[in-house]
Formats: C-alpha cells, structure tokens, sequence
C-alpha cells in the first residue's frame, strides 16, 4: 500500500469531526491492508513510528528534522515561518515549504518512485538503529532520502509522525471502533484487548491474522504480573448508588497488601501491587495456594493482611516488614502471620476471565478457592444496609468498603467507577438533648446551644455539646419544645427532661476531662432531629467508647504508634 493512501486518509479525517464517518473511513482503509502492514498503518495514523511496546525511538529532534528540510527546501524554506503563524502546524508549514519548492521546480518529485507504507518503516528502523559515532550525520541522511521522494502533502504527515503530533482527531478509542468493524469483531473484545496489550496496534495485527480467537485471550502470559484495575473515590453510598444503577456488591476493603497471585501446573509466584515479585518473603501464602487452589492455571487477585493473636489485622509496617525481609523468613513469617483474602479471578485455565461480570467471576472465584477466604461480600440495593455492612467493617477494624459495579469487566491499569472505594466516615450517633444554653446575638433568647448525651445504664452522660446544624426555624420549635421540659435553671443554661434524640455527626472523638464521660465529639453538628426515637433507643456510651477506640486503632495505624 502506497503511504499516499494513508495520506489521503488523514486529510480526510481533519475534514470531519463527524466520529461515525471517521470510523468507517479508517475501517475500510484497515481492510484494504495486508498483514504486514496492519501494525505499521495503524501506529503510524496515531502518530507513532512504532508501536507503544516496543522500545524502538527515531530519537530526531525537531532541530535535526528542521535542518533536513531547509537543506532540501533551500530559499522556500522562508515559507515555513509564514505558514507556522498561519497555521500553528509544524506538519502544514512544512507542507507548504514542500509547496512552493513543486512549483518552482516541477520535475523535482515526480521523477521519484512513490514511498509505501512498508518503506517508510523500514526507513524509521534505520533512523532508530543508527548509533555511536557518525549517528546523527546517518539519521540526517535518511531522513534527507525520506523527505526527498515525499509528495507535499506526505512531507506534512511524515512530518507529524516523526513529532509525534498527529492531530486528527482520530484517537485511539475510534481506533478500537474501527479495527472492530474492519474484521468483525465485538466492540468489547478489541477493548479488553487492547486494555491488556496497552496496544492497538497490536491488536489490529492480531484480528487481521487471527480473528476473534486471536484476542480474546489475549495479553496473558503466565508469571507476567498484568496492571491491576484501581477505584476512584466515592463522596457517600448514595453516590455509588446512583452510579451502579441502584444496586451494587459491597466488598469490605482489608488494609493490606495487594497481591497478583500467578499460578501454572504448581508453580507459583506472587507479585506486589507495583508487579515486583514478592514470592520468596511469602512462603504459607504459596502453600496455601498449592494446597487449596483448585486450578491448573490462574491469575487470582487479592489481599494479604497481617494479623495479631487476637486475629484483628494489625498496622500495616509491620505487613511491610515481611515484604521486605529477605532473609530468616520463616522466623518473621512466625512472629507476623499473615492472612490472604481473594477477590478476584483473571485468568482460568487458558482462558481469560476479565470481559466477564464481576457476578460472574466472583461465583468462579468461589469455585476453585478451596478453603481460601474471599473477602466479605454482600451484594444490596438498600442504602441503610450499605451503611450498616460499612458500619461492621469499620468496627471489625477495616478501612471501609469497596463497591464494585455487578456487571463491569475487570479492567486492567484502569481507575474508573466500576469499582469505587468508600472512606471511612465515623458513624453518626444517636444523642439525647440533656440541657441547653440561650444563644447570643442574633441567637438571644433562643435555646440554641446543646449538650448531648449517651446512654449509660439507667441514666445519661453528656459527651459533647453543640450549636451547628439546625436551621433558625428548627432552633425556635426546639427551644419551645425544651422550654416544655426544663427541670432546672441555672444562670444561662437550662437543664431538660431527656426526651429529644438528635442524630449527630462529627469528626473524632477526644479523650477530654471536661465531661464526666471523660470523651468529647469534635465538631459535633446535628444531622436531624430524630422524634421517631426515644431516649431509650439512643446510643450507649459503650458504643461511644468502641468507635473513640477503633478510631485510635485507625490513627495508630496511620501514624505508626503501636
Ligand atoms: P487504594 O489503594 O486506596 O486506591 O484502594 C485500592 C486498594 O484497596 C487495592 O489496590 C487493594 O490493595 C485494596 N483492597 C482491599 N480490599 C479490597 C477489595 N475487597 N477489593 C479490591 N481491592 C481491595
């Protein structure tokens, strides 16, 4: 194929802005190719002289291609900087230096014998291999013997290939479309498999000579660790709702260390989240799986945490010490046990399982897990459900949850919302209203400062006060309602009946002598006023001492006091 053809494509393409038509063009452009020439048209039309995997560079610098055309243009190279302003295109300036050098001279490149695809890479491969001494002067003289047999309108593309600056629009994402629709392949695969090769180029090489069965289970290599699929960050359960339409699987998510676990006929190796083998510091991790997993071959997923003599996970340095120890480690492994939680499955058997659903591959993962744990799962459209599985999670001393979309594919490198991470949030309490202050200012006569209370046996003790979160007019009905209750005034301050039970959110909780409690909310505020609770149905200071000592549990884990 001459590189004309895909010269003419590319103009084309910075004609429209219209995808579909785009699409089609490059599909039927793909169809005409021969094997050979697949990768290299491809690569090139994304403005690449190779393709993303290979280590191959042309390594010519502007300066350097420059030089080139200027000797060739000779006087018209004056055009270039006119045609740059115009423009703001290196490769349409260039074209028109190309330009007036034709129409001065006529003959000049019609003798030539037109370039092909073909020999423009091999072109690039000798501009890629010239090394060492006298290199620059050899790049210089190729690129000189490429640029003096292109046409205008090629010298603009070669140009734009050798910058890397293509600028047609035509990205790798209408790439993936097109390369679907030239050989009849579903959308999906052409995506997952570019998604594991990092490549399409590679890909389209791949449908053309293989068809469907050369990508579906493309990109795994047995020990080649694949780059894990990653989660954004929700801002609450209700966004995670709406974005998974309205139901979603909960994962508690363990503070760990993720590992890629590659197992083939019993041998296995483990990789780090960075893909570095950690095999050698894990050793009942690799028993574990040569002892239960029921697979020939697989590519699993998960967690290892360590954990203390009570089985609660412990901070996470000291997981990181088994990481990093190289020697004794049966002696480390001993004093820092370690615990491994699946949860996902990539590859079964010769078989790529990341186009599958999430639901789906999670039944697999079960199947062939042995007595291996997965992680805690629970799948649910009820937000008050969401929230208690988080509340357990936290309290169990977990970091919070995972929600992960029931029919998303596992895509690799990718941080997308398929899966979304959910922060612990402290839980919001249930307080009672036990007295009151008036406000000052704008507040004076209102009752608008609270003191708020805990169950504790028969009675109740004050852990915070507050006066943020209710409106001016909840603020009057509240103090008319308190009014109602007061047992006792002293100065400022009135003292009430127990009765009105307040959700509250806050940040921390302190340890403070200021309350008999001897614990205080930070930045306690009203969420709402719950009447649809008495004071019997409040939280108990018990519940408000476990999340003050699971949050210090979580601090000394951040902060690595022990
Ligand atoms: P982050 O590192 O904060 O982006 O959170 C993602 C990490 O959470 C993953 O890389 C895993 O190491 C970890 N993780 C813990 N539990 C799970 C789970 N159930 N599913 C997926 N990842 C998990």
């Amino acid at each position: 194929m001459k590189f004309k053809s895909l010269v003419e494509l590319c103009e084309k393409l910075e004609k429209t802005t219209r995808r579909n038509l785009m699409v089609s063009l490059v599909s039927d452009f793909l169809k005409g190719l021969s094997e050979e020439e697949i990768e290299p048209a491809v690569s090139m039309m994304l403005g690449r002289a190779f393709p993303k995997y290979d280590t191959r560079t042309l390594n010519v610098s502007w300066t350097t291609l420059s030089r080139v055309i200027s000797r060739l243009a000779g006087s018209h190279w004056s055009a270039f900087h006119q045609a740059f302003r115009a423009t703001g295109d290196v490769g349409a300036a260039v074209q028109a230096v190309f330009e007036r050098r034709r129409a001065a001279n006529k003959q000049a490149t019609l003798l030539e014998s037109p370039l092909t695809i073909l020999e423009v890479r091999k072109i690039f491969e000798g501009i890629s291999e010239a090394r060492g001494e006298g290199s620059r002067e050899k790049k210089e003289r190729l690129l000189e013997a490429l640029f003096s047999r292109a046409t205008p309108s090629e010298a603009k593309y070669l140009t734009k290939i050798i910058i890397g600056e293509m600028r047609t629009g035509f990205q790798e994402g209408l790439m993936e479309n097109a390369v679907a629709e030239a050989f009849s392949i579903p959308l999906r695969d052409v995506q997952l498999a570019s998604m594991v090769t990092g490549d399409i180029s590679e890909v389209a090489y791949l449908c053309k000579k293989y068809g469907k069965s050369g990508v579906i289970n493309l990109g795994f290599k047995i020990f080649r660790p694949i780059k894990p699929m990653l989660a954004q960050m929700a801002a609450s359960l209700k966004e995670v709702f709406e974005e998974h339409g309205g139901k979603t699987a909960l994962e508690y998510k363990l503070d760990g260390a993720r590992v890629q676990i590659h197992m083939s006929n019993g041998e296995i190796r483990i990789f780090s989240r960075r893909l570095t083998d950690v095999t050698r510091s894990l050793p009942e991790i690799v028993g574990l799986i040569r002892d239960e997993l029921r697979a020939r071959e697989a590519i699993l997923e998960g967690e290892v945490i360590a954990v203390g003599e009570d089985s609660k996970p412990m901070p996470f340095q000291h997981l990181m010490r088994r990481f990093k120890r190289v020697h004794e480690i049966d002696k480390i492994a001993e004093s820092i046990p370690v615990e491994l939680y699946l949860f996902d499955v990539l590859y079964l058997n010769g078989e790529s399982m990341i186009g599958k659903q999430y639901v789906e591959r999670r039944e697999i993962l079960r199947d062939i897990a042995g007595s291996i744990p997965l992680t805690k799962q629970m799948i649910t459209s009820s937000l008050s459900e969401a929230e208690a599985f988080l509340k357990a999670a936290v309290e169990e001393g977990h970091e919070g949850l995972m929600a992960k979309r029931l029919d998303s594919p596992y895509m690799p490198g990718v941080r997308g919302r398929h899966w979304f991470k959910i922060k612990e949030t402290l839980p919001p309490l249930d307080l009672v209203i036990v007295a009151a202050e008036y406000g000052y200012g704008r507040r004076h006569g209102w009752l608008s400062d609270y003191y708020l209370a805990a169950r504790d046996g028969d009675g109740f003790t004050i852990v915070g006060k507050t006066f943020k979160g209710l409106t001016d007019e909840e603020i009057s009905e509240m103090t008319r309602r308190l009014k109602k209750i007061v047992i006792k005034e002293e100065d400022n301050k009135v003292i009430v009946l127990p009765k009105i039970v307040v959700e509250v959110a806050y940040n921390e909780i302190q340890r403070s002598p200021k309350y008999e409690s001897g614990m205080a909310l930070r930045f306690a505020r009203i969420i709402r006023i719950r009447d649809d609770k008495g004071p019997e149905e409040a939280d108990t200071i018990e519940v408000v001492r476990r999340i003050y000592e699971s949050q210090f549990y979580k601090k000394s884990r951040f902060y690595g006091e022990e």
